[in-house]
């Protein structure tokens, strides 16, 4: 009897069976303000070991045939607005997986939703880009129906390309504690290629490395964020988060509470770390940081 319990209560979230693929669902090119070609850009991100890649200029689809490359090239395109809530956000939406010639650009920039809706109509995938730098509140992103996935760290965002806002996670545990759950993604948002590409990740957990491969990876919450440590497996069961992960110095098991005793580990090479979920935890997820301080974010998990 226990032991069918026991049983019941495991779900694997990122199941090692599946190979993970490494990509980038955010960079610029000449297609906008980016300072290399299509061609350049995907040379770059395939000499670097990336499997897959989304070229994602301003309101505009570049045809991935003009990279010319053997990388798989997701299509892509970036929507920006602005919203007043009191104060002044950007709101910045990444389609990828969109059909260029079935995306209606000059609809989906009317308003956020709409260009959810338009990259959708379009066979695409929306992802919420770079919540802390554009100062959104939890309730921009709570507001938009239909996301596939939020950034919560952004290269570009970062120093000295920008202001050290790369760093998305307070605004999206606002979301996560009130239910609102979306994978997560990591991603460069390259633009200048000295030094902002070719560094932060979305890792994808599915069989091939084809776009439906990856777009369903996306769909079913099989993604993670990361700028080198792989989550090789992670678990729930009875209420413990388990992963085990490529050698770290940090872990940390981030919720709705504000406060849990057991929720960091530090040591030299932890290769296995597990949380116990307290009773007023509605959510977990982890992140991971290597000896080189480069980190991995898992997505949320409900408890
Ligand atoms: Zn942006
Ligand atoms: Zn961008």
């Amino acid at each position: 009897m226990e032991k069918n319990k026991n049983k019941e209560n495991m779900r694997m979230i990122i199941d090692p069976a599946l190979p993970q693929w490494k990509g980038n669902f955010h960079c610029h090119t000449t297609g906008s303000d980016g300072w290399v070609s299509p061609r350049e850009a995907a040379a770059q991100y395939r000499a670097a070991g990336y499997d897959f890649l989304a070229i994602t200029d301003h309101r505009r689809v570049t045809d991935p045939a003009e990279a010319e490359t053997d990388l798989l090239l997701i299509p892509g395109i970036e929507l920006d607005y602005r919203v007043e809530t009191g104060h002044a956000q950007a709101v910045h939406i990444v389609g990828v997986g969109v059909d260029r010639d079935a995306l209606d650009i000059p609809a989906a920039m009317r308003t956020p939703q709409q260009g959810v809706d338009a990259i959708r109509a379009s066979g695409g995938r929306a992802i919420f880009a770079h919540p802390a730098w554009s100062l959104n509140d939890p309730e921009t992103i709570k507001g938009l129906k239909n996301l596939s996935a939020v950034e919560i760290y952004n290269r570009c965002s970062d120093f000295p390309w920008n202001a050290r806002r790369a760093d998305s996670s307070e605004v999206i545990d606002l979301c996560f504690a009130d239910g609102f759950h979306l994978p997560i993604v990591a991603a460069d948002d390259a633009h200048q290629y000295n030094g902002d590409q070719c560094h932060s990740a979305v890792i994808a957990c599915a069989a091939a490395c084809t776009r439906e491969g990856i777009l369903d990876a996306l769909d079913k919450g099989n993604v993670y964020g990361s700028q080198g440590p792989r989550i090789k497996e992670m678990k729930m069961e009875n209420g413990a988060l388990s992963i085990r992960c490529t050698p770290c110095r940090k872990v940390i098991f981030y919720s709705d509470a504000i406060y849990s005793r057991e929720r960091t580990v530090a040591g030299e090479a932890i290769t296995e770390a597990r949380y116990q979920a307290l009773p007023r935890e509605t959510y977990l997820r982890v992140e991971i940081e290597d000896a080189e301080g480069r980190r991995a974010w898992s997505s949320p998990v409900r408890v």
